[in-house]
């Protein structure tokens, strides 16, 4: 029987073991941390992403490596991937994690991005936010998640505030500044990439964050014109070029009739949470089924699914559960203010039967701001 070991104990590598063991899969996951949460559903090894004892234990037990964490340091994965097969490959989570390479591989592959620059000095931000103009995002380059690491810069009287957030950083993590797009709608392109070279999307998923922090998801969804192919067709040529194997989402702003790519997560991502119950194959059995070398499932949608984030605390779950079409995910994780501890999926045949479930969950958990952007854009 085959083991995959992944690299990260969160409510990711949890979905990720949960959709695998019926396919026969056996899972190992290394964490950090004792209480990680993925250890109530697979066997659990305590030690750091650094540790060369720790990763030679973990890869003399598993048969192939993936993430749940994107920001293991890229060293290990390397050691790893000299010793067994890692997916997806080192330098595509390399790439992934730095949002200057990042940035410069969608301008190349012809993706249109934000305008953006490099910031190694106060000095260099200066220049940038002059040429730029306000407002703008001051984001550490890597380890930035959840939209930490980031400062809006909303007039040149800012810069100096800005400076002293993330200053600091600079030499850690690096520092991009990036123009602020005044997009109309946030949508996500959650892909996957066979070992032989397979690829699917799934609908488009549109997003609604709340102080950078996604707070629900919707799909499928229309967008105008050719974006929706505009899209899967980002999404396969980054998938091509890195010779990406696994799931993988793309992040893009909608603003004014085009596509601008925000950022890539090397791994399965929060906006596709909905795909558990909303989708033929999940992101999770895909992922899974990728990283093995199986045939990838059909990513079609099953009707209508929304998705909203629990943050800090789990509401009461019969609110969802009391709905037709409503679905249950506890992390297991302790409560902790702005943590992820839970999601809940609504999936519906009919745009009415979903609009429905959302509005009576709303009432009953008392969530009407969660719900309400969702319910707008499912009545036109
Ligand atoms: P994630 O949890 O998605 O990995 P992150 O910390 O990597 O988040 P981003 O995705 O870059 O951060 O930013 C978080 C959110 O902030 C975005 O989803 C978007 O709503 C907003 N945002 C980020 N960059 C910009 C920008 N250049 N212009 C306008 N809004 C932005
Ligand atoms: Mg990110
Ligand atoms: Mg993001």
């Amino acid at each position: 029987m085959m083991t995959v070991g992944i690299l990260g104990g969160g409510q990711l590598a949890r979905m990720l073991a949960l959709a695998g063991a019926p396919m026969g899969l056996r899972f190992m996951v290394l964490d950090p941390s004792a209480d990680a949460c993925a250890g109530q559903v697979a066997p659990l090894m305590v030690g750091e992403y650094g540790d060369e004892s720790a990763l030679a234990e973990f890869a003399s037990q598993v048969d192939v490596v993936t993430f749940d964490f994107e920001n293991v340091p890229a060293r290990s994965a390397q050691w790893l991937a000299q010793r067994l097969p890692v997916f997806p490959n080192p330098q595509a989570l390399a790439l992934a994690q730095d949002r200057l390479l990042e940035k410069t591989l969608f301008r190349e592959l012809g993706i249109e991005v934000p305008p953006f620059a490099d910031i190694a000095s106060r000095a260099q931000l200066e220049q940038a936010v002059a040429a730029l103009g306000t407002p703008c995002i001051l984001k550490t380059r890597r380890l930035g998640y959840d939209g930490k690491g980031q400062f809006r810069i909303n007039a040149p009287q800012d810069l100096e505030a800005a400076w002293t957030a993330l200053g600091p950083s600079v030499e850690k993590t690096g520092l991009i500044l990036e123009g602020f797009v005044r997009f109309q709608r946030e949508i996500s392109v959650i892909a996957v990439r066979g070992r032989d070279g397979e690829f699917q999307t799934w609908p488009l998923t549109e997003n609604w964050h709340v102080d950078g922090v996604l707070s629900a998801s919707l799909s499928p969804v229309a967008v105008e014109g050719a974006l929706a192919e505009q899209a899967r067709l980002a999404a396969h040529k980054i998938a091509e070029r890195l010779d990406y194997v696994g799931v993988f989402a793309l992040e893009l702003f909608c603003c004014d009739g085009r596509l601008l790519a925000n950022e890539m997560a090397p791994r399965v991502h929060n906006s596709g949470h909905w795909t558990i119950e909303g989708a033929e194959a999940s992101q999770f059995e895909n992922h899974i089924r990728a990283v093995v070398g199986l045939p990838l499932g059909s990513t079609r949608a099953r009707g209508q699914a929304c998705m909203l984030n629990w943050l800090g605390a789990l509401p009461d779950a019969r609110g969802v559960l009391g709905q037709p079409g409503g679905h249950w995910h506890d992390y297991g994780k302790e409560p902790r203010e702005g943590r992820k501890v839970g999601h809940a999926t609504f999936r519906a045949d009919t745009t009415l039967g979903l609009v429905d479930a959302l509005h009576a969950a709303g009432e009953q958990l008392d969530r009407h701001a969660q719900v309400a952007p969702v319910i707008a854009r499912l009545r036109g």
